[in-house]
């Protein structure tokens, strides 16, 4: 039975990972100290190979006992989380990152980290190759997240070429689901509790900044191919399927049957225009495409999740 460590699995795209880890067969040690996550996640696991502890990464760590894969995902997300977390952020990225590597080394394991389509920044080429090397401004309210994303791919790359270990990097895209929170800023939880409650549908700018979006079980699949592939360098794994933010507001009211208006506010600082992943190197080296369109995983969203999750607390 592999053992397969698990940063950031009580956070959402990391409980989905634990459970499918533990379908597949793995033991699963899911390391979060609950900064953005939750135990809600993970507290259904009723599974005598998973287990939760709770640590801070930014502090050293260690893991004594044998470890075959380490999914390193522990790190705010989304724009609230980061923003109101700047310094959390950038140490996570750096510290929680080194620490996570160092112990990939010790137990010479696959490691694959979490990176994300926003080391694209502002993307000037359409839609974007691993090969694109970004445009991002350092010094923007978003550059904490965007930043510490790319000096944890250098560094990823850094513990491969000079120590050996067995990395890969997975630049995700927006991705959506079961568990998302419904205030945590991102357009799909935000569009759909609002929809829910027939409130006003809150677009950013006009809303012709266009996004793609990947149901999350489309990209755990995508995760653990390119785990188990010995493939080094960045991959892609988004849906490619591309739509404004105006077409979105109007795919969610269509799905949910609500009454709401669409109402337009200001754009957020270097918000981005565009965002496609070009999924070609995924699609040859791991045989891996999305299969779940963006209506019929909003469905499965609302019918997992329920409407009461989806509209929940503040
Ligand atoms: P999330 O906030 O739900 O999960 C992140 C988890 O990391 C949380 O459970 C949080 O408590 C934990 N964490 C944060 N700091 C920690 C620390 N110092 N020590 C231990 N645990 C810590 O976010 P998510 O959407 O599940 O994202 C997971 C990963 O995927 C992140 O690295 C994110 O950058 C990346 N990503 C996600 C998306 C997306 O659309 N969801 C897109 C691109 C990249």
């Amino acid at each position: 039975m592999p053992t397969s460590l698990v940063t950031g699995g009580a956070g959402f795209l990391g409980s989905h990972l634990c459970e499918e880890l533990l379908r597949r067969g793995h033991r699963v040690i899911c390391v979060d100290n609950l900064e953005t996550g939750s135990l809600a996640n993970i507290e259904h696991i009723r599974d005598r190979a998973f287990v939760h502890r709770n640590i801070d990464i930014i502090e050293p760590y260690f893991i004594d006992e044998q470890i075959d894969f380490v999914y390193h995902l522990a790190s705010p997300a989304s724009p609230i989380d980061y923003l109101r977390l700047p310094l959390a952020t950038l140490k996570v990225g750096s510290y929680g990152t080194h620490h996570t590597l160092g112990l990939a080394k010790f137990h010479r394991a696959r490691f694959l980290i979490a990176s994300t389509s926003e080391v694209y920044g502002d993307p000037q080429v359409h839609p974007q190759p691993e090969s694109y090397w970004g445009h991002v401004n350092p010094i923007g309210p978003r550059g904490v997240y965007d930043e510490a994303k790319r000096y944890a791919e250098a560094l990823t790359m850094a513990y491969h070429r000079q120590q050996g270990v067995d990395t890969a990097i997975v630049r995700i895209f927006n991705t959506y689901g079961p568990r998302m929170r419904p205030h945590d800023g991102r357009a799909i939880p935000t569009f759909l509790r609002q929809a829910l409650q027939d409130r006003p549908i809150t677009v950013f700018g006009d809303g012709s900044q266009t996004r793609s979006f990947c149901y999350v079980e489309d990209e755990i699949r995508g995760l653990i191919a390119l785990a188990e592939s010995g493939y080094h360098t960045p991959v892609n794994i988004g849906n490619p399927d591309e739509f404004t933010l105006l077409e979105l507001a109007k795919t969610v009211i269509d799905v949910t049957g609500s009454k709401s208006e669409i109402l337009f506010e200001a754009l957020p600082t270097d918000d981005p225009q565009v965002r496609q992943p070009d999924i070609t190197l995924a699609r040859e080296i791991l045989g891996w495409e999305p299969a779940v369109s963006l209506r019929e995983g909003l469905r499965r969203t609302i019918d997992q999740a329920g409407v009461e999750a989806l509209v929940g607390a503040v």
